[in-house]
């Protein structure tokens, strides 16, 4: 193969702003945001529609996600993915108020939808917990399709909700289908499908400053919610052959591993560009014997092309790898 145009490639952020949000974006992860107590979400890696990641530096500097995925799909990807469109979306979510309780749809269910969409799956890595934050996942034992409805008709969906109180560095993993919220207090690393598509079923009753509620979507919700799985706890983490790296979601869509490294190594590679968001630490990404210095809440993608990527953490450092299986 030609020497590869891609490099490890840092992406600019793109801030949603929502009334829940708040300002650990930029204190507890280091993001340049602008003055208010509503910055919410931090979209890191996005390539759907108007919404896209640019690249920040060197010679592909003010690309788009998708001109990336349009002009070298192969070296991106890996030569067994010919995707389209980048099939994730990467996020941190400051949720100082419980969202809304949601489902998505699997991607069959969205494939029916006019317009036709991608599924979600979706997992979190808790970041941050006050005391009392819940994450809500999954649906209790024996509350089925006619129970879920009354409920919701009687204004009780909470009893039928499983919650937890989780711990910084839970994992927890969301396929398409369970009804779940992040609760009041969280800070999450988020990766899912790329999809726009939510169901909401449940909005804890609130209304904003003009007395509106928002949507909802109760037979949407009803029709694809699971009723099998029940309720969904934090992941076990499974270890590896190596040492630093532990196992947390094994899916059709990502692959989630977290990775505790105090030595340099070499980026595995898996015929897959790898997404790597640092949680705490830093490190040097070394690639073509250029360096690059990542930092606690920055986020890379390495294409696939770029075998060989060398990792040198200047402190321990503990970050999120992703790929696609
Ligand atoms: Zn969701």
């Amino acid at each position: 193969m030609a020497r590869s145009m891609l490099y490890p490639l840092i992406f600019q952020p793109v801030f949603r702003r929502y009334l829940w949000g708040g300002r650990r974006l930029e204190s507890v992860l280091g993001k340049k945001i602008g003055e208010g107590n509503d910055y919410a979400e931090s979209w890191e890696i996005v390539d759907r529609g108007a919404d896209q990641s640019v690249v920040l530096h060197g010679k592909l500097a003010g690309s788009t996600l998708n001109d990336l995925v349009t002009e070298y799909a192969v070296e991106l990807f890996g030569k067994q993915h010919p995707w389209k469109q980048f099939p994730l979306l990467f996020k941190f979510l400051d949720a100082n108020r419980s969202l809304s309780v949601q489902v998505h749809p699997d991607d069959a269910q969205a494939a029916r939808l006019d317009p036709p969409d991608l599924g979600k799956t979706e997992a979190w890595f808790v970041l941050e917990s006050q005391p009392g934050s819940n994450v809500y996942a999954g649906l209790r034992p024996g509350v089925d399709r006619e129970m879920l409805a009354r409920k919701i008709a009687n204004g009780e969906t909470e009893s039928c909700l499983h919650q937890f109180q989780p711990r910084v560095g839970d994992c927890i993993f969301i396929p398409a289908g369970t009804v779940h919220a992040l609760g009041e207090g969280l800070l999450v690393a988020e990766i899912q499908q790329a999809s726009d598509t939510t169901f909401r079923l449940y909005d804890w009753d609130r209304r904003d400053a003009d007395g509106r509620s928002r949507q909802l979507h109760i037979q949407e919700s009803l029709e694809i919610a699971d009723y099998e799985s029940g309720p969904v706890g934090p992941q076990t983490p499974l270890p590896t052959d190596n040492a630093a790296r532990v196992r947390l979601v094994t899916c059709d869509k990502f692959v989630l591993e977290r990775w505790s490294l105090s030595e340099s190594g070499t980026i595995p590679a898996v015929d897959s560009c790898h997404l790597l968001a640092i949680l705490s630490g830093s490190l040097e990404i070394e690639h073509d014997s250029v360096p690059t210095p990542l930092g606690a809440g920055q986020t890379m993608v390495i294409p696939a092309s770029c075998v060989g990527t060398r990792f040198t953490p200047l402190q321990p450092t503990v970050l999120l790898d992703i790929w696609l299986p």
